[in-house]
């Protein structure tokens, strides 16, 4: 069969829009070519409905062992007892927990997408808003970190059967044994959605959540470094407290109705060439390198961080213990989307992004996130990054001088030779 020459002269422009710029965006990575090489296989045409050992269909005796392989991996990752590995992305696993743990209506609280928050967290355009009652947190106005005494006023006086703790634009670790205190306190469940920072907790290098929190949901892209995928996620094994059951009245432990929720309530058949990319980029995890990597990634953004301060500017909680950061750029008289348009010029991506109490909508916003995790897979250390710093800031101080941004869209392309991105591919 012939090749599709259109699809694949796409494929390989953006293979050099990838070489070629500075990959910033937070929850961006770039997932090593046996990764990739397996999310490309004949796996992609096999049906396997249901689990390892359960199918509905015939001729799964070898994905079963791709998909337990994967499984024990990650449960060897986290120090678990029970994984889902099926769902299709973060978004899906975590509609998988609410719909294990909670009845349409039920309340629960998460971090207002407007302080870092995600959708799936009770935003009202997401299912999670449109229909569950949400109690939404925040972060304190002048230090940018989470507002635990209002989460648990809140809590106290709303009663809400499930906090969510996670975000998609905080750059501080998580008080999860303080979330947990105060769940315990009105009997509610405490789900942790570690899709950003999860290669940093597999490394062992901020909090635990297992210790504290019930449910733990992930994406396997971000500073996991796998494929684009969810997962779900329990240490410890536990019966319903609101005593749901079956769809035949039997009552389950919480894995089963998770289980129950993302095959058959929410998916049908897995990837399991996904599955496999899973599994691969889950035995990446469990080398040696790894913590080496989580600990570049954390002084990267610190270097990072004191970069653009020294440069004057305004860091949401003044810093960064993960592998991001919220840039405020208010001082600067500049806007999140003008900035975005204008770095996105020079071959610097990133997004802009909501700060804390901003007066901007969310298509403008005041600000930018900034993630290290691409960078640090291409090999930058610290004087690196503080050089990138140094080529955005220049970009920001000339926001309107085309000459400038394709002067540093040349210095990006000469800067990324030394990084080289899949030397492999033609
Ligand atoms: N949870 C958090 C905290 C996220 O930041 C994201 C994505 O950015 C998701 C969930 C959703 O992941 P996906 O895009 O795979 O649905």
């Amino acid at each position: 069969m012939q090749q599709d020459n259109t699809v694949f002269d796409l494929i390989n422009k953006e293979l050099d829009r990838q070489r070629n710029g500075i990959e910033l965006i937070a929850s961006e990575n770039f997932a090593s070519l046996p990764v990739i090489k397996a999310m490309g296989t004949v796996l992609t045409n096999k049906y396997a409905e249901g689990y390892p050992g359960k199918r509905y269909y015939g001729g799964c005796e070898i994905v079963d062992e791709i998909e337990t392989l994967a499984i024990d991996r990650l449960k060897k990752i986290f120090n678990l007892s029970w994984a889902n590995v099926q769902p299709h992305s973060g978004a899906q696993a975590n509609a998988a927990v609410f719909f294990a743990a909670l009845n349409p209506g039920d309340k629960i609280m998460g971090l207002n997408l407007s302080m870092g928050g995600h959708l799936t967290h009770g935003s009202p355009v997401n299912f999670s808003g449109k229909h569950y009652q949400v109690i939404s947190y925040g972060v304190v106005k002048e230090t940018g970190l989470v507002d635990y005494e209002d989460l648990e006023a809140k809590a106290l006086a709303e009663k809400p059967k499930m906090i969510i703790c996670g975000a998609s634009a905080y750059s501080r670790d998580w008080d999860y044994a303080r979330i947990r205190a105060v769940a315990d306190k009105v009997g509610a469940l405490v789900m942790a959605d570690i899709a950003h920072p999860a290669g940093l907790i597999a490394a062992g290098l901020l909090n635990d959540p297992f210790e504290h929190c019930h449910i733990v949901t992930s994406t396997t892209h971000k500073t996991l470094r796998g494929p684009r995928g969810g997962i779900i996620m329990l240490r410890n094994d536990f019966e319903n407290p609101w005593g749901h059951k079956d769809p035949k009245g039997n009552t389950r432990t919480m894995s089963q109705l998770l289980d129950l929720a993302v095959f058959p309530g929410m998916q049908g058949g897995p990837l399991e060439h996904i599955i496999a990319a899973k599994a691969v980029s889950f035995g990446e995890i469990l080398s040696d390198d790894w913590k080496t990597y989580g600990q570049q990634i954390i002084a990267n953004a610190q270097a990072m961080a004191k970069a653009f301060v020294d440069k004057g500017y305004k860091l949401i909680s003044d810093g960064t213990d993960n592998h991001l950061m919220l840039i405020d750029l208010r001082n600067k008289n500049l806007t999140g989307k003008k900035a975005q348009e204008t770095l996105d010029k020079a071959h610097i991506t990133l997004n802009k992004n909501a700060v804390p109490f901003d007066d901007k909508s969310p298509f403008v916003t005041s600000g930018i996130r900034v993630g290290v995790p691409a960078v640090t897979t291409r090999g930058m250390k610290e004087a690196d990054v503080t050089q990138v710093a140094a080529l955005i800031d220049k970009v920001l101080m000339n926001i309107d001088d085309e000459n400038v941004i394709a002067s540093v869209k040349e210095e990006v392309k000469a800067f990324m030779q030394q990084f080289p991105l899949y030397p492999e591919l033609s």
